[in-house]
């Protein structure tokens, strides 16, 4: 579903990515984490289009888009849901939510208006708060609402590769367990996800496979179990969870 090959990455004169391959099959969940500036939002950022790559390539469901901008990867699938949450603070929360369905348009046609009632009630079905708040403004909620709007904003796209980035920031633990709890519904839907975090409990838990990036590159690659139990993670990654 989706390939990097050696690719390298960064923002004017600093490089970021280095050298960087992975590898993911359909309905995969990878959870990505390590320190402040590892480079993880930058593999989502490479990965969506947000940024380009410098060198390498990167293909999606057999086909390269290492040259394709932000909008066509996110026709073919590739929704990232960015740290920070970005929502549109003086429209509705249905108004959000229908912004996210925007890369549908083209492929679906007449269907669209319907993909987007089916959206809506597969958002609202998730996060019942944001049904009840649907006509408030997003800059209305609070910070853990927001977050499920910027999740179910990404879902309308109907995503084949689910790019969140530190979902869990700003949520309450409860919220976060449950947040958790409904990314782990959308496995049993073949959706491909990669979470980024920066503590790895939560997203271990979830994922098949974890990452552990440094300085741009993977220092640990295994299955999300073994990384769980092993002892060479070092406190700063597991204790907090
Ligand atoms: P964090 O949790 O702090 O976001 P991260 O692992 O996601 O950490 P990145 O955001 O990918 O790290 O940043 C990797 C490196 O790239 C850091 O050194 C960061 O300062 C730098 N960087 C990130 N965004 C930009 C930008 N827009 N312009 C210049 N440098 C950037």
């Amino acid at each position: 579903m989706l390939r990097l090959e050696g690719v390298e990455c960064g923002y004017g004169r600093i490089q970021v990515l280095r050298d960087f391959s992975l590898s993911l099959g359909a309905g995969d969940t990878l959870a990505v984490f390590g320190p402040n500036g590892a480079g993880k939002s930058t593999l989502l950022k490479v990965i969506a289009g947000a940024i380009s790559a410098w060198r390498g390539r990167i293909d999606c469901d057999g086909a390269d888009i290492t040259r394709l901008g932000a909008e066509d990867r996110a026709e073919r699938g590739i929704v990232l849901c960015p740290e920070g949450r970005r929502i549109f603070t003086s429209l509705s929360v249905e108004e959000n939510l229908r912004i996210g369905a925007t890369p549908l348009r083209k492929s679906l046609g007449s269907a669209y208006a319907g993909a987007v009632r089916e959206g809506l009630e597969r958002a609202y079905a998730m996060f019942p708060v944001l049904r009840e708040r649907r006509d408030n403004s997003g800059g209305a909620l609070s910070g853990g609402q927001q977050q499920m709007l910027a999740i179910g904003r990404a879902l309308m796209a109907r995503p084949k590769i689910l790019l969140l980035d530190e979902p869990s920031l700003g949520l309450a633990p409860r919220l976060a367990d449950e947040f958790y709890a409904a990314l782990a519904d959308l496995r049993t839907l073949g959706m491909t996800i990669v979470v980024v975090e920066e503590s790895a409990g939560r997203p271990l838990r979830l994922a098949d496979r974890g990452i552990l990036l440094r300085g741009g590159r993977i220092v640990r690659d295994g299955a999300a179990a073994d990384l769980m139990s092993a002892a060479d993670l070092g406190a700063a990654y597991l204790a907090e969870h």
